[in-house]
């Protein structure tokens, strides 16, 4: 379908593909078995200038919006979520700074970013603070001129391999979510390390590791928007990288979706091709029309996001929970095409129906999604009246 896409996008798409099917598709299982990262993908990226799709020419980014960025991720995924994940949470790290930063900040960390420098990561949640983001313990003290910072965040995307964080912690542990601040944390900062890489089900390729505070003193000028707006910051933050997640997504349900027609169409049994039995066909019709109505759901919010509305928290949650539902869908249905071969390691379906499942799970489980969702719908409908 055509999607009306700008030539700069269908350039971005296709220069994903073919960096996709070359660079990552002849490595993706070895680092998906390894449970390692890809650090020499990462020259690739800055090379195909994917790295700062959504950053201001101004600070050595292509200009482009939240729009570039899903139309890249959409077609890295379908061939490695888990590599194309690096690009997605780097802009996960870097948009409190892109939505909130201050001149300084976006020439000092932005340009990095934007040139494929290093990669940025974005550090929220706890042991204790998953869904609850108001619940988090890392606290921020003002001493001076600097901040010490003391807390351990959990399962932080890029963690390791970033170079630059932003991170949650309370600056006023009286104020419940009202005390949260935003800062910036450098890689390399004196009391800051990192705990264990997590063994995962899926996205293996990515790295998820603990940040780790000990009196880590930091700049107050790293402090991101204004004190106790962290909250803030987070949330509007979700609301731009959602469709980046829904874009992992859409792009995992759409790799299935092709490797299940492909070997629908050359596996025999009963002497005829599997695509022959209408039970199969059905199973195809579906999935096609699911990845389809999540496409155009995905581009349209990414495009409301970019168009600079005001609210976009309802359409984001919408994009990310319908996303991730079809690529958990469509990815088992391809598993159940595929058979028995479909459960074994040589074919790539099953690493996608393992991958999907995390994109109902992280930034914002799909239950919190629809709870943004129905809060939404509940205001809209009081302004009304
Ligand atoms: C691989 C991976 C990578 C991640 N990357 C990052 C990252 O880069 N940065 C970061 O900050 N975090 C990251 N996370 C954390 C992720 O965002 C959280 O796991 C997620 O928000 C859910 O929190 P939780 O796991 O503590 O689940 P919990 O909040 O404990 O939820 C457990 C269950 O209860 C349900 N539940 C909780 N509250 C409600 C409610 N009010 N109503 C209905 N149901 C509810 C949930 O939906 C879920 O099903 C990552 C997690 C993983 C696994």
């Amino acid at each position: 379908m055509d999607y009306g896409l700008t030539e700069e996008q269908m350039m971005i798409r296709d220069v994903c593909k073919q960096l996709a099917e070359e660079k990552i598709k002849p490595i993706r299982e070895h680092y998906d078995e390894a449970n390692e990262f890809p650090s020499e993908i990462l020259s690739a990226f800055a090379q195909a200038d994917l790295c700062g799709l959504y950053i201001d020419e101004k600070y050595g980014g292509m200009g482009g919006g939240v729009m570039d960025l899903v139309v890249a991720v959409e077609e890295l995924s379908k061939v490695c979520s888990g590599i194309a994940l690096s690009i997605a949470a780097t802009a996960l790290g870097a948009f409190p700074i892109v939505l909130f930063g201050t001149d300084e900040q976006k020439e000092k960390y932005l340009t990095r970013v934007a040139t494929g420098e290093c990669l940025a990561a974005f550090g929220l949640t706890e042991a204790n603070a998953g869904s609850d983001a108001g619940a988090i313990a890392t606290t921020a003290v003002l001493d001076g001129d600097e901040y010490v910072i003391n807390g351990t965040k959990q399962w932080i995307t890029n963690g390791g391999e970033a170079e630059i964080y932003t991170v949650l912690a309370k600056t006023d542990k009286t104020k419940g979510s009202r005390g949260a601040s935003c800062f910036i944390i450098e890689k390399g900062t004196p009391g800051f390390t990192f705990g264990k890489k997590e063994n995962k089900m899926g996205i293996r390729a990515s790295s998820t590791r603990e940040l780790i505070f000990q009196d880590c003193r930091i700049p107050k000028e790293n402090l991101l928007g204004r004190e106790g707006a962290g909250f803030l910051v987070a949330m509007k933050t979700f609301d731009t990288s959602r469709p980046g997640v829904a874009a992992q997504a859409l792009g995992i349900a759409a790799g299935a979706l092709d490797e299940a027609v492909a070997y629908s169409r050359q596996r025999r049994q009963f002497g005829k091709p599997i695509s022959s039995f209408q039970g199969v066909q059905f199973m195809l019709a579906d999935m096609a029309t699911k990845v389809e109505a999540a496409r155009a759901l995905v581009y349209q919010v990414a495009r409301h996001v970019d168009s600079g509305a005001k609210n976009v928290s309802k359409e984001s949650a919408m994009a990310k929970m319908y996303a991730s539902d079809v690529a958990m869908s469509v990815t088992t249905d391809a598993v159940q095409i595929l058979g028995g071969y479909g459960y074994m390691k040589e074919y790539p379906v099953e690493k996608m129906m393992r991958d999907a499942k995390i994109t109902q799970i992280y930034e914002g489980t799909n239950q919190i999604q629809r709870e943004v969702i129905a809060l939404n719908l509940i205001k809209e409908d009081a302004r009304k009246k």
